[in-house]
């Protein structure tokens, strides 16, 4: 018998993150998974090969990565993608012209202005509501619905989804429920276990953890969506290199100790910003005063790093986004450094204004990407900025 890495699914997830879809490389025994940097495969004769054609097709180190996450999710079939919108992309392509989707108006502005700007164009049609309102997610659908779309928590607003009962509205639609969980990660919420067909990973995010790569990632319990999906994946093309393949494993590794690490200091940061007299509100599902707090302890198990804040005035907003030092200004979120925004001209600025208005998406909103720095020195950075007048 070989002796293998133990990834047994079974297994707890700090030791499925280390272990889960690594296989002891055939050739050296390697413990880590090599970077298969090739397009193509030898064949010892036509039709006679080791399993794999081309590199679009199959790479050992992004299959890696694939069972690596989908253990993680409690999945069964892993697809990995260039990014996150290219994941996007790829559930949006197991509908047809004339399917209706039904997505909470609060998500990413590139996956709203994917859907409205390229699927809309194609022949779908999309209804946005809040995803917290379980009426309007209802009410939204028709005939036609095919795809309820649900990320959560949202991107900035931190607004949640109440996943097990959207399920339920999706299933008694007869539409898939995909649910993008890049915010929360599986370590704090998994999806599929709560009605979820397929969840979502922009994996450039906390997956990986380390701003060195983009990537995406979707992972399916369901083996007849997971047929389609590889169909999409080689067809379309989307695939990530086998050197970012490497690195969100990599990363996954540490995934458990970072988001404690992530969690720690974001509910310390969130507590502190909410008695800070500069700070209007605070967006952060672990703060009692979080409108949906109950939800997201009966869903969620932490809540991470990620929070905005509303500070009522645009010029002050932009003040305190240029004075931080440690929170450096840049897009993205869920790195090890903490990074500080304005979804409005940022992440966001595809958004239309009115519907970011109703999503509370104002000009002096900054979001926080709280990293695993000293929190003592993350309050300092941010109590000085804020004391900015
Ligand atoms: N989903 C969420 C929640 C995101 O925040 C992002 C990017 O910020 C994406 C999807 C898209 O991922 P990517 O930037 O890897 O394409």
């Amino acid at each position: 018998m070989t002796r293998g890495l133990d990834g047994d699914v079974r297994r707890r997830l700090a030791t499925r993150a280390v272990h889960a879809g690594i296989v002891p490389d055939p050739l050296a025994g390697a413990v880590m998974p090599p970077i298969y940097q090739t397009s193509t495969y030898i064949q010892d004769g036509l039709g006679r090969h080791k399993g794999y054609e081309y590199a679009r097709t199959k790479n050992p180190t992004r299959e890696a990565l694939e069972r690596n996450v989908a253990a993680l999710e409690g999945g069964r079939h892993g697809f990995a993608f260039g990014s996150g919108l290219a994941a996007v992309d790829a559930v949006v392509k197991l509908l047809s012209s004339g399917d209706h989707v039904v997505s909470g108006e609060n998500v990413y502005g590139g996956t709203h202005r994917q859907m409205t700007h390229i699927w809309a164009r194609l022949g779908l049609t999309f209804t946005f509501v809040d995803g917290g309102d379980l009426d309007a997610v209802a009410g939204a659908v028709l005939p036609s619905t095919k795809l309820v779309y649900a990320e959560s928590p949202t991107n900035p607003m931190l607004r949640l989804s109440d996943l097990a009962a959207t399920g339920e509205i999706a299933q008694r639609a007869g539409a898939l429920f995909v649910v993008d969980n890049t915010f929360a990660t599986p370590c704090f919420q998994r999806p599929l276990e709560l009605g979820a067909d397929i969840v979502l990973h922009s994996t450039t995010k906390y997956l990986n953890g380390h701003s060195d790569m983009v990537g995406g990632l979707l992972v399916t319990g369901r083996d007849d969506l997971a047929e389609r999906l590889g169909f999409i994946q080689n067809s379309s093309g989307a695939v990530p290199g086998p050197l970012d393949c490497w690195l969100a494993l990599r990363g996954i590794k540490t995934l458990p100790l970072r988001m404690r690490q992530h969690d720690a200091n974001g509910r310390r940061i969130a507590e502190w910003l909410s008695h800070h007299p500069r700070v209007q509100s605070v967006n952060y599902p672990g703060l009692p005063s979080h409108p949906q707090h109950e939800l997201a302890c009966r869903q969620m198990t932490g809540y991470g790093g990620m929070m905005s804040i509303e500070l009522g005035d645009p010029s002050f907003a932009r003040r305190v986004i240029e004075r931080t030092r440690v929170f450096a200004l840049a897009e993205s979120l869920g790195g090890v450094e903490s990074l500080i925004g304005h979804p409005a001209s940022m992440t966001h600025a595809s958004v239309p204004p009115e519907l970011r208005r109703k999503m509370g998406l104002t000009d002096s909103l900054i979001r926080l990407s709280v990293g695993i720095e000293d929190v003592e020195d993350l309050v300092e950075d941010l109590d000085q900025a804020l004391g900015a007048g």
